[in-house]
């Protein structure tokens, strides 16, 4: 009888193993899924922020008749927390820019932060920025810094029509200004988020310029449908 109660309220080391080997079974396969649910959360959190960020834009456009030269100036008068301008998704908070390695001289972060350094570190777009803010997950598309792919790329002619304050220099700013006139209209992206592709192998977000809606594409969006 005593050995009878004992075996009722006990496992045997094999049941043990069956069961933790089961349990490991189904977390193994939940655990995809549950990440993909976080990243999917994460993601929904920084539409919100670029949304967010184009209201602000578009109001400081009504106010000034221009874009601001980053989206760093909307803090504080047009956005009025630091929060905004980081990506859950972006495991650095927003202290490396835009994790798009290229172009250090588009991210929205103090110059002696930005790694790799800017091409031009004395060019003045890098010091129009909004010093209050120390950390950006974004890429600002139309910032003050002369835009070096740009001029590498274009015809002569191109950029003597691209550069329409006639300074001899494009910046990124014309050089989007020039692609929204040229073929792209409100597909040019005004603000990007690269940590979801970065992360997550997936999509970078867009702010598009003028409607303000946010779409999905690939690192070069103008090759990409949305
Ligand atoms: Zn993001």
């Amino acid at each position: 009888m005593k050995c009878y109660r004992k075996r009722m309220h006990g496992f045997t080391l094999i049941e043990l193993l069956v069961v933790i080997s089961i349990i490991s079974m189904l977390a193994g396969q939940l655990l995809p899924a549950l990440s993909s649910a976080r990243e999917k959360g994460r993601e929904a959190n920084c539409i919100n922020n670029l949304h967010q960020i184009g209201i602000a834009i578009e109001i400081y456009y009504q106010d000034y008749s221009d874009y601001p030269p980053w989206t760093s100036c909307l803090y504080k008068s047009y956005l009025g927390t630091p929060k905004i301008f980081l990506c859950l998704t972006d495991l650095f908070h927003g202290e490396k820019g835009s994790g798009h390695n290229a172009y250090p001289e588009a991210n929205d972060i103090p110059v002696a932060k930005m790694n790799p350094a800017p091409t031009d570190p004395s060019d003045p777009g890098l010091f129009q920025r909004n010093p209050e803010i120390e950390a950006c997950s974004y890429i600002y598309e139309f910032n003050p810094c002369v835009c070096t792919w740009f001029t590498s790329s274009a015809t002569a002619e191109t950029i003597l029509a691209a550069d329409t304050n006639g300074d001899g220099k494009v910046t990124w700013k014309e050089a989007k200004m020039y692609q929204s006139n040229h073929g792209y209209g409100g597909k040019v992206p005004i603000v990007r988020c690269f940590w979801h592709y970065n992360n997550h192998n997936g999509k970078v977000l867009n702010l598009s310029f003028r409607n303000y809606n946010v779409y999905t594409s690939g690192p070069e969006w103008e090759s990409t449908s949305y």
